[in-house]
Order: C-alpha cells, then sequence, then structure tokens
C-alpha cells in the first residue's frame, strides 16, 4: 500500500527568468539577472556562483537590462566590457519566504512573486529558488556595507539537497544554449573578422 509512503513534492517551476552570462571583458565575471517587473536587476559575480554552501561571492550591482539580453551570446563590442558573452546558465526562479527558521516557502504565482522580489531586493536580503540547467537549488543576495562607499551584495548557496562542497564554476566552461566554451564564443569573431579581412 502506497499509506505510508511520503514523497517529496517538489515544487513547480517560476514564471520568472534568470540568466547567468559569463562575460569575459576587462577581466572574467558571472552577470546574475533576474526578472522582476519586466526587466533584469543585474549583479557582476567576478568568481562566479557557488552550489558550496560555505562560500560567499561577492556579487556587485550593475545597471538593470532588458529582457531580450537574456537571449545573447557571442561578442560584444564597443568600449565598455567588450569581450565574449556566454549563457553559463538560464532557467526560472521563485522568489522564498523565510516561514520559520531555516524554513523557506517558494512564491510561485507570478505577481505575488514579483512583489516579494521587489520587496526582499529593498530590505537587502532576496532569498530565491533557481531552476537552472547547471544550478538547482537556494540561494541569497545579501547587501553589505561595501567596499569604499559603493553597494556590494553577497550571493550565497543555502544548505539543501542541492549544495556541493567545493563547487567552482569556472570547471563548467560550457554555454547552457550552444554547448560551447567561452574560447569558441570569442574564436568566432575572429573568423569573421578574417572573412572581413
Ligand atoms: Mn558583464
Amino acid at each position: 500500500m502506497f499509506g505510508t509512503v511520503k514523497m517529496k513534492t517538489k515544487p513547480r517551476r517560476g514564471h520568472l527568468a534568470f540568466v547567468i552570462q559569463k562575460h569575459k571583458a576587462t577581466s572574467l565575471h558571472y552577470d546574475l539577472r533576474l526578472e522582476i517587473g519586466g526587466v533584469m536587476p543585474s549583479w557582476s559575480v567576478p568568481k562566479g556562483p557557488s552550489l558550496d554552501s560555505s562560500v560567499k561571492r561577492l556579487a556587485m550591482p550593475t545597471s538593470d537590462h532588458q529582457m531580450d539580453y537574456r537571449r545573447f551570446e557571442g561578442v560584444l563590442k564597443g568600449e565598455y566590457g567588450a569581450g565574449p558573452v556566454m549563457i553559463w546558465d538560464e532557467g526560472t526562479y521563485n522568489p522564498e519566504v523565510e516561514v520559520s527558521k531555516g524554513v523557506r516557502k517558494e512564491i510561485v504565482e507570478k505577481q505575488e512573486a514579483e512583489e516579494v522580489a521587489r520587496k526582499s531586493l529593498a530590505d537587502g536580503n532576496l532569498k530565491f529558488f533557481l531552476y537552472g540547467k547547471k544550478l538547482l537549488g537556494s540561494f541569497a543576495l545579501v547587501r553589505t556595507k561595501g567596499f569604499g562607499g559603493k553597494e556590494s551584495w553577497l550571493l550565497i548557496k543555502h544548505r539543501d539537497d542541492y549544495s556541493q562542497p567545493r563547487y567552482d564554476a569556472n570547471d563548467y566552461d560550457f554555454s547552457a544554449v550552444s554547448d560551447k566554451t567561452l574560447a569558441q564564443i570569442a574564436g568566432q569573431d575572429d573568423l569573421h573578422r578574417a572573412a572581413d579581412a
């Protein structure tokens, strides 16, 4: 009989998009973007996200990006940020609220989710569950005092079933949409230039 078996129910995937773009501009970093209200507030994470719940990753806020930008993979031109961009991970997320110490609940309904996400960011502490192709599990973005007057945040993996000790994003150098490495994405540009020359 099934009566005594407790099935672990998995929450539904969210309606809000997220993307993490690996980007080599002046220096290598990972741009985390979360959909809220039709735009994507963004953070630059120099060391990349980690599934290791014992590490805190510096995350510097950058400008909000348009939703369409999450589809961009290629070589960025121009003076600012020029260099290859990889869609390192993509998917959806649900913001979470803490219902009791260490116990979180995902907010699935879209309008409520956006309200919770917006308020959490304003409060400087956003908890969220990522459903990506590489990343799965619960994270927090926490605002800190910052360095030299600059606002900064920390990206932290909550300890859960998906935590992985010593996880290093740089060990996974392939695109979530094309499987290409960052060097291969950068190399496409060189081919175009060679053809143009
Ligand atoms: Mn960037």
